[in-house]
């Protein structure tokens, strides 16, 4: 089967690899689409701390081509749509045991981010994948293999969200107007509140406004934080989401928040999503 294999920074080639080989209880899942993350980009550059040679990609969606002879066909069977739950968490730490999988204390240990003796990565960005039935999430038929592959990035900003704990009404600032930007718009909008966009591109900008931002800002334009303060009635906002990779971004969100509010989030997509609570 084709693999997109990554051999180091900037060094990736189109390489043919044994088919996965499925255990009894896994199923044979054929990727249809995958998406491509910052942290793709960040493997691709050599930006990363992960070893070579990997095949990325964690943002993706497929079929079931084969099922293991454990499996309950109940569940799963050939021609099932599906994603996969992807992190490599331990099951074991207080982390996993707390229902905060993605701070697990093994996950960097484990080889899909460090594997001296073979190939590292999620594998998204291969034909096929053994994976086992417990990790799938079945979708309807109906609905495109290109939207599914957003399950995971989405997951991460419904996890954000919902540790926030917004409530209607609340002034919402969202730094940051690129893929989780504009799906924590939409999650932030369907929790009652009002929210505030801050972009410097006039085209993600635009976007957001199209998917239900109230307010959207140029924060290059001018004292971003006086504009905030002006928005929210002196203030300040009641929650901000970072969903930019920036350190100094980061204490910004600090600045934008309102005195007395609880919380600033910052996030990426999964393994690396953190909350910081202020
Ligand atoms: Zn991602
Ligand atoms: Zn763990």
């Amino acid at each position: 089967m084709k693999v997109i294999m990554e051999l180091g920074p900037k060094k990736i080639e189109l390489r043919d690899i044994e088919m996965p080989e499925i255990a009894a209880d896994e199923v044979l899942m054929k990727v249809r689409a995958n998406g491509l993350c910052q942290n793709d980009v960040r493997d691709y550059t050599g930006d990363t701390l992960w070893t070579y040679p990997r095949i990325g990609g964690h943002e993706f969606s497929g079929e079931v081509v084969k099922i293991g002879t454990n499996v309950n066909p109940k569940r799963f069977q050939t021609g099932d749509h599906v994603v996969k739950y992807i992190l490599p968490n331990c099951g074991e730490c207080y982390y996993c045991k707390n229902g905060r999988e993605n701070l697990c204390t093994e996950i960097y240990t484990s080889p899909t981010f460090k594997n001296e003796n073979g190939v590292s990565g999620f594998r998204g960005m291969s034909e096929y994948l053994a994976v086992k039935s417990t990790d799938l999430f079945k979708y309807p038929k109906t609905t495109d293999f290109i939207e599914m592959a957003f399950t995971e990035p989405l997951g991460c900003v419904i996890n954000s969200v919902e540790r926030a704990h917004l409530k209607l009404g609340q002034d919402v600032l969202i730094i940051g107007g690129g893929v989780m930007g504009l799906l924590h718009v939409l999650v932030a909008k369907l929790q009652g509140v009002r929210v505030l966009v801050s972009e410097p591109n006039e085209h993600r900008r635009h976007l957001a406004q199209k998917l239900g931002a109230d307010v959207v800002f140029n924060p290059m334009a001018g004292d971003a934080v006086e504009f905030v303060k002006e928005e929210t009635g002196g203030s300040g906002a009641d929650v901000v989401f970072n969903t930019t990779a920036n350190p100094k971004i980061a204490i910004d969100a600090i600045n934008f928040t309102a005195a007395g509010a609880r919380r600033s989030c910052l996030v990426q997509c999964t393994p690396m999503s953190q909350l910081l609570l202020i």
